[in-house]
């Protein structure tokens, strides 16, 4: 990384150098803070000095940010989500507070490395993927466009697993991102709520009450979150559970050791670990518990927010907008309408309106076996008096339904209870009911929600469904992930991208700009060098940095289809055996990904994908030509190391299965070509990109759901493609797991016998797109200006644009 390149002049933030000099006030914080000397601290005491002296300065913009919402009396934003994939913090708080070059240069008095002792935060990895790792940018970005909100969510003890290979196999570890403590975080135990779990509901004549059987105590934990420029800083507030007696004496002095301890640790059990899956329901009644444990303690704290500065519940709605992202915080609709008409008893008819004006809802899957619902019988067992609520709800629904018009198709559809089979409560139609808006993340995505999932609600509720595209936050994924490029930028349009990163469109009057283009693919290439050499320390592999580097990295599921792009690799290689005298695009398959502990097939593909590298990478026939690298542990560090060195980003999920992806975004603001489907925000990255700048292949959403509904074929597909043929056989065979021959014959036999995913039935033109990759790569001034035009173009993509029109548009919120 190229220190001296950030922050040139005119970027450097308002907020900056006030009160104490920096190199002072660390020395004293680790002193009497981390209680070190500098001959006794060790390179993380550093780093917490560090964090500490930072968050010095945060915390009086904190405070400045909370006084201001305060006297405006201004409508605050409530996020709620059972993920927040945040990554590091230090570089993006040090960069939006505009003063990374002071704290560079303080450390370096001590002999510090800022970029080192960044290096040593570890990566809070408190999601899964795209859902947690938006709520990350638009926490962002919501403190940057200085509108006043929380981030609502779980401290997770130990989060999404770390993840290892052995002899090529995924292996989960417990992420310890807090055995060294957490310098960002305050305890806030005055802000405490008890969940209940269980027990009866009791008529008490005019009203009912819930008697829980179990109850936990949540309490909060908040991170500050700096916006662009130190304007605003909001909270991210995760709740940590601990049992309401920590200890049983009676039980322990009688020497029961574990009975004593037995109601912490079912408590603390609530927070230990993030499901590792975002796409199907866990379905364990521990996931129903985190979500209603972190749900029940948000809404309390709302309420009881609203009510301690405005006296009185009625105008919630006026002051507060809830959105849920995804269904996971569903249960808000019932726990709502509990608090307002069970303690502050309002009638149900209220309660509603005020219920319905507050929570909006994100929908971010169509795949009805991912859509979360929840056994009856448990629901009941779990949440009896929300039970009686959703009932209640429910034939209020139906009932409009019923008067609207709808058969008994349409009512089955709506119904907030699965009736077929086994009874079950629909988290998607509970959050539809309870919200004034309904959002998909894509213009795609919310399109095929109308048609499909919410056919009937869309039917019942027309003007509830509506389009925010997905976005990510420029600072974490250009300015801070690639200086070198934001440098060059600067220099050739000046900083105003900065502030508004549909500004970068400014960069298209200069995409024929050969001096420009060489300075983009001079900053590429450094980037591509530094991820060499961390490949080469880490994995101890020799990559050619002036080789095409083509980057597939996110969660590994079947729709993502790493598998197609394993399977060309497959075929590439045949290709340059049978032909070494071709001039073959030297090319580096990187790919990177967690598969969810309990998704054979996904672990299968990860095994495959180092299985073939072994084989390529030791083969000396394709010489440099191809080379495979599957990395391990992919997180948000990772990604902000890959992503600046790709020239060639792999978006090619079977198409209508991808709600928008936000890595697509990603890598087209760092100047990679996208090879992709019609999927998801590929479509509209296209349309502003254009054409000529994307490479386009496959079969569209409508082709796919027409071969999905009958006659397709993929055996006669695959029989009909001679290189498609011969790599799936290769595979099947056994020619990269000698070891082990069947290895994948089943997953090859998945292929020719339904073929889902539709491998086969885009195989050709995969190959095809890959080979007029090929054909760009070797004329570079116009794969720069390509490069160019894609960055000058996704400037749209900002969760800023995103978050503008969410504020316009559904929480009817402005700064203060
Ligand atoms: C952006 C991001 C994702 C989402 O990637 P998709 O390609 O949209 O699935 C997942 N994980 C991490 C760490 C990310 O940074």
């Amino acid at each position: 990384m190229r220190h001296d390149e950030r922050e040139k002049p005119g970027t450097v933030a308002a907020s900056g150098s006030a009160g104490p000099d920096m190199k002072d006030h660390i020395l004293d914080v680790l002193r009497h803070r981390v209680g070190k000397d500098v001959h006794s601290a060790t390179p993380h005491d550093w780093f917490t000095a560090t964090v500490l002296a930072l968050r010095d300065k945060v915390i009086d913009n904190w405070m400045d940010s909370t006084h201001r919402t305060y006297e405006a009396a201004g409508k605050r934003v409530y996020y709620l989500s059972l993920e927040f994939l945040i990554g590091r913090l230090l570089r993006d708080a040090l960069s939006n507070m505009g003063l990374t070059r002071e704290m560079e240069k303080a450390l370096r008095t001590y002999g510090f490395d800022l970029s080192a002792i960044e290096d040593l935060e570890p990566d809070a990895a408190l999601g899964n993927g795209g859902l947690g790792r938006l709520a990350a940018c638009f926490m962002e970005s919501l403190a940057s466009l200085d509108i006043p909100a929380y981030g609502y969510g779980i401290r997770y003890v130990n989060g999404m697993f770390r993840q290892r290979l052995d002899d090529g196999w995924q292996v989960e570890l417990p992420e310890t991102w807090l055995s060294h403590g957490n310098p960002w975080e305050f305890d806030r135990r005055e802000s405490a709520y008890r969940i209940g779990f269980g027990g009866e509901v009791v008529d008490k004549g005019d009203r009912v009450e819930w008697i829980p059987a179990e109850q936990v105590e949540a309490s909060a934990v908040d991170t500050p979150v700096v916006g662009w420029r130190g304007k605003r800083v909001n909270t991210l507030r995760l709740w940590t559970a601990s049992a309401l007696d920590p200890i049983r004496l009676d039980a322990f002095n009688a020497g029961d050791y574990a009975g004593a301890l037995a109601e912490e640790v079912r408590a603390e059990t609530l927070v230990r670990v993030l499901y590792p899956a975002d796409s199907s329901p866990a379905g364990q009644e521990l996931r129903l518990r985190q979500e209603y444990f972190f749900t029940s303690a948000s809404i309390q704290d709302i309420v009881r927010r609203h009510v301690q500065t405005y006296g009185a519940i009625e105008t919630l709605p006026d002051k507060a907008a809830i959105q849920l992202n995804d269904t996971h915080p569903a249960v808000a609709v019932a726990e709502l309408m509990r608090l307002l008409v069970d303690v502050h008893g309002l009638d149900f008819n209220e309660a509603w309106d005020l219920t319905r004006r507050t929570v909006a809802y994100t929908n971010h899957t169509l795949l009805p076996e991912a859509l979360e619902s929840w056994p009856l019988p448990l629901f009941e067992r779990l949440l009896p008096r929300h039970m009686q609520i959703i009932y209640a709800i429910n034939s209020r629904v139906l009932r409009e339904a019923r008067k609207a018009g709808a058969d008994d198709r349409a009512i089955a559809a709506i119904s907030l209870i699965d009736e077929a089979g086994e009874r079950r409560v629909r988290m998607a139609n509970l959050a539809f009911v309870g919200a004034h808006s309904v959002n998909g993340v894509a213009a795609l995505h919310t399109e095929l929600m109308k048609s499909t999932v919410f056919s009937d609600l869309h039917g019942l509720y027309p003007t509830r469904i509506n389009n925010k595209t997905n976005g990510v936050t420029p600072r974490r994924w250009l300015q801070q992930c690639n200086p070198g490029l934001t440098g060059v930028i600067t220099d050739a349009i000046g900083p105003a991208f900065l502030d508004d990163a549909e500004k970068l469109a400014d960069l298209n009057a200069l995409a024929g700009d050969a001096a420009l283009g060489e300075r983009i693919a001079e900053v590429k290439r450094a980037n591509k060098v530094a991820l060499a050499s961390y490949l080469r320390q880490t994995m101890g592999l020799r990559l050619d940095p002036d080789a095409l580097f083509d980057v597939h990295i996110k969660r590994i599921h079947e729709y993502k289809r790493q598998l197609l792009n394993l399977v060309e690799t497959v075929a590439l290689y045949d290709q340059i055996r049978s032909h070494p005298e071709r001039d073959w695009v030297p090319r580096v398959k990187i790919f990177g990904g967690k598969a969810a502990s309990s998704y054979h097939n996904a672990k299968l593909i990860i095994k495959l994908a180092s299985d073939i590298a072994r084989r390529v990478n030791a083969d000396p026939s394709v010489g440099g030509l191809l080379k495979v690298v599957f990395m391990p542990d992919y997180n948000v560090s990772k990604a902000e190391r890959i992503i600046p060195a790709a020239d060639l980003s792999e978006q090619i999920s079977t198409a209508g299965m991808e709600a928008s992806g936000t890595g697509n975004m990603k890598f087209a603001m760092n100047g990679a070509l996208t090879i992709g489907t019609l999927d998801g925000a590929n479509v509209e990255i296209k349309d502003r990109v254009g054409d000529d700048n994307i490479v386009i292949f496959g079969l569209t959403a409508e082709e796919v759901a027409e071969k999905r509904a009958g006659g397709y074929n993929p055996r006669a597909v695959i029989e009909k493609s001679r290189e498609l043929q011969q790599a799936v056989s290769a595979i099947a065979t056994g020619v990269f797991s000698p070891d082990d021959p069947s290895r994948y014959a089943g997953l090859m036999g998945g292929i020719y016998d339904h073929d889902w995913f539709m491998v086969a039935a885009d195989f050709d033109a995969y190959h095809a797109a890959q080979r007029r990759v090929d054909r760009l790569w070797e004329d570079q001034a116009a794969w720069r200006e390509k490069a160019i035009r894609n960055i000058a173009n996704v400037g749209w993509f900002s969760s800023d644009r995103t978050i503008g029109e969410y504020a316009r548009d559904i929480w009817g919120v402005g700064s203060a």
